[in-house]
């Protein structure tokens, strides 16, 4: 091999792996700079628990998943800023945050709403360090978000070199891995539990046979990780090498199950107030199916007590439904859902929570009719089609089927809600010290 050749062998592939810092609590800032600097924690639906945290409020001591009335005292005497999750406004700074990324390669791959992987295979020639704190500093300004960036030869490693970059003050948000000498120092430092796809089970397990970090792993034999962890374990173990297993994907296979449930704001007894949440999932669901073109055969309601409450009799049940054609119409799967939901529902019990869960998803131009199908599906598919776009238009909740209800006592808590700056005009932020 030339030394041309081998230069090409090496430097096939390049990765980067943006992630934004501590997401939730960064979008709250960035329309509110007097809380730089605070403590600020996101709490999840229905203000439960804590699902995100400046660094401040980590510094405090306050945990991943803290129950919220575990430091409402702190949030009292202002030491805590605490807002109710505002997903419109993340979803939004989201997409602002992708759009800038992919200013500065065509090929991306959005991971989850606050990671997104680059491929920076034809950059190898530049110089890689100043293009990656470009793109951090060029997000920062266009978006307002922190980020932090790894790059690597595999994805695996970008996942490790972005978490060392979070970490390390000394690199202090960018990590750049290509020389063999760094990528062993950082495999070295990560622990075998924070390598990306290795869960707890494996860790353990991991642990056990004296691998306890991302170099111990790499340099174990192809053999044993393929029979104690399949193929996948195997994969992994060439990525941390350097070997590139796992490509970009750029497009999002359609999901295969949605699932939409919610606790509700109080407990819940009469069968109709159920009845209106669960049917609003219903719909939720149906949306989603449409958005990703695809039609579901099975629907499973499932509803639930508070498991939390002692003083409660405790109940749950699930119940799944064949429907006779595959659908994606807000009337079906509400009408499925209602039968399901009245087959499970008991009286007397204090419901916390329900769901709707839709499988055997498949194509909307693939579903197969039935001879003896009463339902005029083209006017179906009409009727979601402008009811779609008056939700696009006007936003959620102005056009819907009556069986969702209208006054929602079961609607979730949010206290706490930031307004949503980016899409609702009449919750633009106010400029106020222009004169
Ligand atoms: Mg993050």
């Amino acid at each position: 091999m030339d030394t041309a050749q081998a230069s090409e062998a090496n430097m096939t592939s390049l990765f980067g792996l943006v992630d934004c810092n501590n997401f939730y609590a960064s979008c709250e800032r960035v329309f509110n700079p007097a809380l730089n600097g605070k403590a600020v924690v996101v709490l999840s639906n229905n203000d439960g628990c804590v699902i995100a945290r400046s660094n401040e409020a980590k510094a405090l001591g306050i945990q991943m998943g803290e129950p919220f009335f575990k430091i409402r005292n702190l949030v009292e005497h202002n030491y805590v800023h605490a807002f109710s999750s505002n997903y419109v406004l993340y979803g939004d700074m989201s997409d602002r945050v992708m759009q800038t990324l992919s200013q500065f390669t065509p090929h991306v791959e959005v991971y989850s709403i606050d990671e997104c992987f680059l491929d920076l295979g034809d950059f190898y020639d530049i110089d890689l360090f100043s293009y990656a704190w470009n793109i951090k500093k060029t997000v920062g300004q266009w978006t307002g978000i922190p980020v932090s960036l790894g790059v690597a030869p595999t994805k695996a490693l970008a996942k490790v070199a972005n978490k060392l970059a979070k970490k390390s003050k000394k690199a202090n948000g960018v990590l750049v891995l290509t020389e063999p000498y760094h990528i062993q120092k950082a495999l070295e430092a990560t622990k075998i539990e924070d390598v990306w796809g290795v869960g707890s089970q494996y860790a353990t397990f991991l642990k056990k046979h004296n691998i306890h970090t991302a170099l111990d792993f790499s340099i174990a034999s192809e053999n044993w990780v393929r029979k104690h962890m399949t193929v996948v374990g195997v994969r992994l173990l060439k990525e941390l090498r350097g070997e590139s297993c796992l490509e970009l994907e750029e497009i999002t296979p359609p999901k295969k199950g949605i699932c939409t449930s919610r606790s509700f704001g109080t407990k819940l007894t009469k069968l109709d107030d159920v009845l209106e949440a669960t049917a609003s999932y219903a719909a939720r669901c149906a949306k989603k199916l449409r958005s990703q073109k695809s039609c579901a055969r099975l629907i499973t309601v499932f509803v639930q007590t508070n498991r939390y409450s002692e003083n409660d009799r405790q109940y749950y049940n699930s119940k799944t439904i064949c429907m006779p054609v595959a659908t994606n119409s807000d009337i079906e799967l509400i009408h499925y859902a209602t039968l399901a939901l009245k087959a499970i529902y008991k009286p007397n019990y204090f419901y916390k929570k329900s769901g709707v869960i839709v499988t055997e998803i498949i194509p909307e131009n693939h579903i197969q009719y039935d001879l003896l199908d009463t339902v005029d599906r083209d006017k179906h598919s009409r009727l979601m089609k402008v009811m779609d776009g008056l939700t696009d238009r006007f936003g959620r909740s102005k056009v819907m089927v009556a069986a969702q209800g209208v006054n929602k006592d079961w609607i979730l808590r949010s206290d706490y809600k930031s307004p949503c700056y980016t899409t609702r005009i009449a919750e633009l932020p106010v400029v106020s010290n222009l004169i």
